[in-house]
């Protein structure tokens, strides 16, 4: 059985990723220093005894060069992410994603231990032409934008990770996930779908930025998860990029409609302009296609939930939640008067 490290292994995707490798007996290490994921998604993981988390961060470089050494293959998933939090912090996103990386491939070199090293689709920017494919060219905004600094310290550790494959012989793997859905995704710092549902199930407006007529694919995270886990097993994959992507397109405006009829809600649909909602001169993506026939053709998956399917899963994690919050405020009400 095999030995993997899940930097960011307490996130959305990490945490699946690890139940996945528990369930084929593999050991699982992870690192995390808790700033976005959270021990209650481990819950599962930690029931085995082939499961070890640390909390800390990809930062130091000790920790991680121990760990790294403990096992044959990591997966790099630690990084700022969601819109928000760029915007908010882009100085610390840009060093945390270069630095994370960098220290992760450091580590991996005297082993030559696998790294996968998680990217964005973010880093094909404005490209026009869909499908976006693995060699097509990657079009950024200007620096003015805070936006884009993410998706160039994305594109950063893309290129970090191919340096490390021809130059020191490190087997690296590149992927590049399409807006990843699923149970465990917050809200808190832009994704949409659980921001909206969340809205949905509270009986507020669901706050559609733009006029909605903007796309995205939505993929669900177990396709995810069983992607980036095949195609550790193959040697091909080693010093290539894949999308990890569902082509099937929706507006967000759809997809508010549906999560409307999912939930059985009676909210309505507000529309905000991006300037409200992120700040002056914000850019948006107008369309997001993912070509993944090279990630089908490598590991032979291809995805098995659609959109409604997941919408469901993520209702039914979601909405006991949302009733036990409701609980809770009734009687902390009850409690002060
Ligand atoms: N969006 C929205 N309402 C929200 C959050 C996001 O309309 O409350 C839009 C956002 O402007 C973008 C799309 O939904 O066009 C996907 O946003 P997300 O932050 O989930 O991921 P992105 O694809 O932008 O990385």
């Amino acid at each position: 059985m095999g030995s993997y490290l899940i930097t960011g292994g307490a996130g959305f995707i990490g945490s699946h990723l690890a139940e996945r490798l528990l369930r084929d007996g593999h050991r699982v290490l992870v690192l995390d220093d808790l700033s976005t994921g959270s021990l209650e998604n481990l819950e599962t993981a930690c029931l085995s005894d082939r499961f070890q988390f640390v909390n800390g961060s990809v930062s130091n470089d000790h920790v991680v060069r121990e760990m790294v050494d403990a096992v044959d293959t990591v997966f790099h998933l630690a990084a700022t992410v969601g819109v928000l939090k760029i915007m908010e912090k882009p100085a610390e996103t840009i060093a945390n994603n270069i630095r994370g990386a960098e220290i992760v491939l450091e580590a991996a070199r005297r082993g030559k231990k696998k790294v996968v090293v998680t990217s964005t689709s973010e880093v094909y920017g404005k490209t026009a032409s869909v499908p976006f494919r693995e060699d097509g060219d990657m079009v950024l905004g200007s620096s003015y934008f805070v936006r884009w600094g993410y998706a160039a310290s994305k594109v950063l550790d893309e290129f970090l990770a191919r340096a490390y494959f021809q130059e020191h012989g490190v087997p690296t793997i590149v992927v590049r996930p399409f807006n990843t859905i699923g149970p465990r995704q917050v809200g808190t710092y832009g994704m949409v779908v659980p921001r909206l549902m969340e809205q949905a199930l509270r009986g507020e407006e669901l706050t559609v930025y733009g006029d909605g007529g903007q796309t995205r694919c939505f993929t669900y995270v177990a396709d995810t998860v069983e992607w980036l886990y095949r195609l550790t097993q193959k040697d091909a994959a080693v010093g290539e990029v894949f999308n990890l992507g569902n082509p099937h397109e929706i507006s967000i405006r759809g997809l508010a409609e549906r999560i409307v009829r999912i939930t059985g809600s009676r909210s309505r649909i507000r529309f905000i302009p991006y300037a409200e909602a992120y700040q002056p001169g914000f850019e948006d993506m107008g369309r997001r296609v993912p070509c993944n026939e090279k990630v089908l053709g490598m590991t032979g998956h291809a995805p098995s939930c659609d959109l409604d399917a997941a919408l469901h899963h993520i209702h039914q994690w979601l909405a006991p939640r949302h009733k036990n919050v409701q609980a809770a405020r009734a009687i902390a009400q009850e409690v002060s008067l």
